[in-house]
């Protein structure tokens, strides 16, 4: 399975890099997808940690399912409208994503991969008692190189109990213990799935209060990746400040953005429910407030 995933991870580097030696860095992700023959979630899996700004940047091109004429190019996904009319062909129809094409724009000059980050598991089922016992040994670390790692750890190891996610990539992007994971979510009861098919989880292990400006930071880098039905999780061992709350709110309203914060306090609850239950959960009362 790994040396599968490790093999079309090299076809479509190779074949992104054939791309760019002919002069062509804008194309459509299904271009990718035929030309390699590798499913469509495959391809998408490998793009999505790549959207960054000044790398790969990428946007939503909605087509008419009747005629096939381009109706608006978009950067995310909730900004397209639910309903769509076609002034071309009079034909009225539901957004979807059968109707987009998505469009990537390879900005930087070099494109180099970075290779996959290795998760440390423990090769059997956890009880939560277990889950428990590895986010203490974190919480109670003074050392912060080892606190992050012990965390690292402890998050890991929680998501490999959860069924129904898929690791896909994770960035390690300091020694501070900023860590950003990006999960596939295979499940599709809940609304709030059909709507997220990834979701990007970022873990702080400061002792401090979250302020806002990491929040909106989060923010960005969350709607970068949005071309792909991504929705946010940040976790922290702290909390956050009441400013960085309202910034999330604010996000959740104005960007329709479903992201949420997961807190120190909240962390036992988590073991327990296990994450789907407990975002389901988030969502419901989300949904029930507005
Ligand atoms: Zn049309």
């Amino acid at each position: 399975m790994k040396d599968l995933k490790n093999c079309s991870q090299s076809i479509l580097e190779n074949k992104v890099r054939e791309f760019l030696s002919t002069g062509k860095n804008k194309f459509y992700l299904h271009d990718i997808t035929r030309a390699t023959g590798l499913p469509l979630h495959e391809v998408e899996d490998f793009f999505l940690p790549l959207l960054k700004e000044n790398e790969i940047e990428g946007s939503l091109e909605v087509r008419c399912p009747k005629c096939g004429i381009e109706m608006g190019i978009y950067t995310k996904y909730p900004d397209i409208p639910e309903e769509l009319y076609c002034e071309n062909c009079g034909h009225s129809f539901q957004k979807s994503t059968d109707d987009l094409e998505i469009v990537l724009d390879v900005k930087s000059k070099f494109f180099r991969v970075s290779p996959k980050g290795r998760l440390n598991l423990v090769d059997r089922k956890l009880t939560s008692c277990e889950l428990n016992g590895f986010l203490n040994d974190s919480l109670k670390e003074k050392n912060p190189l080892e606190k992050g790692k012990k965390f690292e750890y402890f998050f890991e190891n929680f998501m490999a109990q959860q069924d129904g996610f898929t690791f896909v990539d994770k960035h390690c992007r300091s020694r501070v213990g900023e860590i950003d994971y990006f999960y596939r979510s295979k499940h599709s009861e809940h609304p709030l799935w059909r709507s997220y098919n990834y979701v990007f989880i970022e873990c702080k292990n400061w002792k401090d209060k979250i302020p806002s400006k990491e929040i909106s930071h989060f923010i960005v880098l969350l709607k970068r990746k949005n071309l792909f039905k991504c929705c946010g999780i940040y976790l922290t061992i702290s909390a956050l400040s009441p400013e960085a709350n309202t910034e999330m709110e604010d996000a959740r309203k104005t960007e329709k953005l479903f992201v949420l914060a997961l807190e120190k306090n909240t962390l036992p609850k988590l073991i327990e429910k296990g994450l789907k239950e407990y975002m389901e959960g988030v969502c419901d009362k989300i949904v029930s407030k507005s």
